[in-house]
């Protein structure tokens, strides 16, 4: 099967299956060979590696990965596309093909079944619109990741790395922190896609911290108290926390946790760092109502 980063290839492969593309899935697909050999070389593959891979598509990059790495498990939504990924990936033995929502997978599991439980190295060019649930759920549902390179929406990966103080800090630039270090590869233009894309995009590299650079009691508390913080971003913390059920934490309680970490009752999310984060959500955690 001929190699799909040559565009003249991919339209041939779009055409014999007369594909129409689903914008509600997000559906842009890589024609370029220089920026698919920049992402599968920035994920340093070796044939040890598990690789995840959302969203194939008609399996561009699935080829590519299927070379560098041991295995391959490609999740893919759209039933259209599972006929034609069987035919473009026919050359390889190594590559499970999963007709399915990666947001209703359990990924522990199924790397656990496929991977031993050993860390598996995502690589993905993403649908947007599902982007921070997708990198949420691989953090928060404890997954075992070695790193996670995957294309992004430009502003999406400025706010994977951005610190507090800024407009676009939030639980995703937290959560990112927490978990990894994040390094943008490269930016990418519309015209490395079919169709084009409205935005500029970005690749990031994540690679998974073995500890994180905070230690808490309660991990999960410390997320709910982040999402928490953000959730309706103009309310102070004192708000945010005291109108948040599922953290059960009193007014008084917040009030008592902010005075004892010397800062102001007025005090909002955005300027709180990690190490702020984990220093309340501790003391938080002691004044639950049970
Ligand atoms: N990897 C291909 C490439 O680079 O050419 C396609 C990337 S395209 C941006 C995103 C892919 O994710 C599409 O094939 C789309 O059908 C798939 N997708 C969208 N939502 C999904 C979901 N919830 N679960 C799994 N795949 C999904």
């Amino acid at each position: 099967m001929a190699y799909l980063g040559n565009p003249g290839n991919t339209i041939e492969v779009l055409q014999k299956y007369n594909f129409n593309f689903q914008k509600k899935f997000g559906q842009n697909f890589l024609i370029d060979d220089h920026i698919l050999e920049k992402i599968v070389d920035s994920a340093e593959l070796t044939k040890d590696d598990c690789v995840l891979e959302i969203g194939p598509g008609i399996g561009t990059m699935t080829q590519y990965l299927a070379e560098r790495a041991g295995s391959v498990i490609a999740v893919e939504i759209d039933k259209a596309l599972i006929p034609i990924l069987k035919d473009t990936l026919s050359d390889y033995d190594n590559v499970t093909i999963l007709n399915e929502d990666i947001l209703k997978v359990d990924i522990a599991a199924l790397v656990e079944e496929k991977n031993g439980g050993r860390p598996v190295k995502v690589v993905a060019n993403l649908p947007y619109y599902i982007t921070t649930p997708i990198v949420m759920g691989l953090f928060e549902s404890h997954v075992p990741l070695d790193s996670i390179t995957i294309m992004v929406q430009k502003e999406v990966a400025e706010r994977m790395q951005v610190g507090p103080g800024t407009k676009d800090y939030g639980a995703l630039s937290l959560a990112v922190a927490f978990y990894s270090k994040a390094e943008v590869v490269t930016i990418v233009s519309p015209n490395c896609f079919i169709p084009k894309p409205n935005v500029a995009s970005a690749v990031i590299r994540l690679k998974v911290h073995g500890e994180p650079p905070v230690t808490v009691k309660d991990e999960a508390f410390l997320f709910q108290v982040i999402h928490a913080s953000f959730r309706q971003r103009r309310k102070t913390l004192m708000n945010g926390l005291s109108n948040a059920p599922e953290l059960r934490v009193s007014k008084q309680a917040v009030s008592e946790a902010l005075q004892e970490m010397g800062v102001s009752e007025s005090i909002r999310g955005e300027t709180f760092t990690l190490e702020d984060f984990g220093r309340l959500s501790d003391i938080l955690l002691e004044k639950r109502e049970k």
